[in-house]
């Protein structure tokens, strides 16, 4: 059981409101952006400003736990069905791998990152999400766990890993933002084995998508 301040609840319910009146339509994001104490997933001293729409929050290693309105939107991307089996690229803070598993997905997460990795697998495990997380590079995905029915990159990727697109299910979907310094987001549907439909979304700002864990840590 998670304890928490009773001004957290308040302060979930005005930013779910916020993201209605945004755009934000599906429900099932809606409601786990609602449930989960996203104040745990950042210093104590961003307690507050974390449930701000668009303010994207510090964490370790110099990386940073997207905006409430990112996370909102690229949740409603993916289609969630309850029991989807989930790619995350970027586990970060776990808050995004969070929200999915709250969807009901069942959620496998890599970071390369390893303070990130360990800080954050213990997190998730004491706030009872049971997510599998894998310290490693991302643009190789999980190739012992594919296919996946849907993937998500929370980093800037300067192009579609081929790896991950071999590891989406024919039916599956990818969102990706697409960029170096600017990211576009872009979905991506497997609709045969060889046909893939791209469509775009609107301009965002992630961390870079990296590639090789041994630079991770200098
Ligand atoms: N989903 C996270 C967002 C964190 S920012 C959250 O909710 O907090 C993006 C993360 O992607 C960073 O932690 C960064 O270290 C990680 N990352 C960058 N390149 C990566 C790669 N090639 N493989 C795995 N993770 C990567």
């Amino acid at each position: 059981m998670i304890t928490e301040e009773p001004i957290f609840v308040g302060l979930r319910k005005t930013l779910v409101n916020e993201l209605r009146k945004n755009g934000i339509e599906d429900e099932n994001v809606l409601s786990a952006i609602g449930t989960v104490p996203r104040q745990l997933f950042a210093d104590k001293s961003y307690a507050r400003k974390v449930y701000s729409m668009e303010q994207p929050i510090p964490i370790a290693a110099g990386q940073t736990l997207s905006q409430p309105y990112t996370v909102a939107i690229q949740s409603s991307l993916l289609q969630i069905n309850k029991g989807d089996k989930v790619l995350e690229i970027g586990t970060g803070s776990g808050y995004q791998a969070a929200v999915l598993c709250q969807m009901g997905a069942e959620v496998y997460s890599i970071e390369r990152q390893e303070v990130l990795y360990k800080s954050t697998s213990r997190l998730l495990q004491k706030l009872g999400y049971a997510i599998h997380t894998f310290y490693g590079d991302g643009y190789k995905g999980l190739v012992e766990h594919a296919p996946f029915d849907k993937i998500i990159i929370t980093c800037g990727a300067p192009n579609i890993p081929v790896a991950l697109l071999q590891q989406l299910k024919v039916g599956g979907m990818m969102v990706i933002p697409l960029g170096e310094i600017e990211q576009t987001m872009n979905t991506v549907l497997r609709q045969t084995e060889v046909d893939f439909e791209k469509k775009e979304y609107g301009k965002f700002r992630f961390v870079p998508m990296l590639k090789d864990c041994s630079e991770a840590e200098k």
